[in-house]
Formats: structure tokens, C-alpha cells, sequence
């Protein structure tokens, strides 16, 4: 079972969309979801979860000792599970990356708030630092849904066709071809004839060649990649 903990200030927002569909039906089967509330791990009259940058500026900084403690417990030595860090600096998260994770045992999840953490305990607690795209989101809690959604269609299990997962886009190096279901002719526009042919060779390079298409037009990088 692919068991994830999450460390985040606002534990509500778990499981959330997880919890409906697919993964919903799977919690407890193919994957387990914990959360830790990071109060917990805070000291002194006012538990502090954050204060003021060293240096100065603008915001608030998540405390290094509190942070620890939370990874500590919800991670405790020999836990060989990746402890990732939610952030807009970290590795941009790729479908490779989310195969690798849903090959293991499961992940630690630090949510990030206000300006970030401490660099400290992101050194001292080998965190991986993950981003899921070039953009600012307020927490990091989104960007563990979104993380987690992708990996856990992938447990077995999940999807009901096996296979459906392995023709998508990112898992050939291309997107993926265009659709089509009935009616067969909608506000005036018909399914491409070569799909109802029935030709079941000449559909598959079809697919192939709009898939190419698509790549090129839209995403030149890809494509590159493709090609190199
Ligand atoms: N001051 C930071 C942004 C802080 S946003 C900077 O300029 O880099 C607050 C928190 O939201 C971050 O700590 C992180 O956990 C989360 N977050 C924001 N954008 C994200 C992204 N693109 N990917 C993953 N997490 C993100």
C-alpha cells in the first residue's frame, strides 16, 4: 500500500478531491492518507509556527525546530519513504517522477506556507524540494492534491482499464491525439471519417501522426526531446 503523510497547517484540505472518484474508492485499499497538523509540533505559550525572516523583508518564515519535530514524527529514522518539500523552486514535478514514486513505498509531504521554511531544516531533513509548475500558489497543500492525484491513478488497482495510462500524453513523449464520441455529426462537424472506418492499422497511424502534430504545434520542447 502506498501510504502518504502529509505535514501541513490546514489538515481539512485533506483528503478533499481525493477523497471522491477513483482515488476516493481506492483510500484505504491502494493508498493510505495520513495528516499531521503542524501546531502540534510547536512549543511555548503562543505555538508559533512561523516568525520573522532573519535579515528582514516582507511575510513570515515556517520555524526550522517545529518543522523538524513534525518530520521526526511523522517520519521517524528508517522510514524509507522520499520526504518532499512542496515549492515553487523545487524539481518541476514530471510523469517520470510520479511512476518512480508510485513504483515506492509512499512519500512525506511538507506543505509550505507565508514565504517559505527555514533552509535549514530543508538541509538538515534531506527534504526534495518539488514544484508542480512555474507560478505561485498560496500553500502547499494544492500542490500535494495535485501530486498525489497523479500518482495514485497510477497504483494498481485504480483505473479500471490497465491500460488506459499508458497511451497518455507525457507517457509516450507526445500529447495525446484527439477524441471523438457520438453523435457522429455535431453542429455540423463530423468524426474524422478514418476513425469510422473501422481500418484498425490505418486509425492507429492516424492517432499516431495527430498525436506528432499536436506535439510539434504545441509543444516544441517536447518534440525536441522526442527527436534528440
Ligand atoms: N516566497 C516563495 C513562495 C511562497 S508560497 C517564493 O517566492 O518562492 C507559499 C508556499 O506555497 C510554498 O512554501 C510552497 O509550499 C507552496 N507553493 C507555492 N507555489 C508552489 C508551486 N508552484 N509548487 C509547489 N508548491 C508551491
Amino acid at each position: 500500500m502506498f501510504r502518504a503523510s502529509v505535514i501541513t497547517l490546514f489538515p481539512e484540505m485533506f483528503p478533499g478531491p481525493l477523497g471522491l472518484s477513483l482515488a476516493g474508492r481506492a483510500l484505504g485499499e491502494a493508498w493510505a492518507l495520513e495528516t499531521h497538523l503542524l501546531r502540534d509540533f510547536a512549543t511555548g505559550k503562543h505555538r508559533a509556527v512561523d516568525d520573522t525572516p532573519a535579515g528582514g523583508g516582507p511575510g513570515m518564515v515556517m520555524k526550522a525546530d517545529v518543522v523538524a519535530r513534525a518530520i521526526d514524527h511523522a517520519s521517524p529514522e528508517g522510514d524509507p519513504r522520499p520526504r518532499l518539500f512542496m515549492s515553487p523552486r523545487g524539481r518541476p514535478l514530471t510523469q517520470t517522477q510520479v511512476r518512480e514514486l508510485a513504483a515506492g513505498p509512499g512519500a512525506v509531504i511538507l506543505c509550505g506556507r507565508f514565504e517559505g521554511v527555514d533552509e535549514r531544516v530543508i538541509e538538515a531533513r534531506g527534504l526534495q524540494e518539488v514544484s508542480i509548475g512555474d507560478y505561485i500558489l498560496s500553500g502547499g497543500e494544492l500542490g500535494a492534491l495535485v501530486l498525489l492525484d497523479a500518482v495514485v491513478r497510477l497504483l494498481p488497482g485504480v483505473m479500471g482499464h490497465a491500460e488506459s495510462g499508458s497511451e497518455e500524453s507525457f507517457e509516450t513523449g507526445l500529447l495525446e491525439y484527439p477524441h471523438y464520441t457520438r453523435p457522429q455529426l455535431f453542429e455540423g462537424r463530423p468524426i474524422p471519417e478514418v476513425l469510422v472506418s473501422g481500418d484498425h492499422a490505418k486509425i492507429a497511424k492516424w492517432r499516431r501522426a495527430e498525436a506528432e502534430r499536436i506535439t510539434r504545434e504545441r509543444r516544441p520542447d517536447l518534440w525536441a526531446k522526442k527527436q534528440g
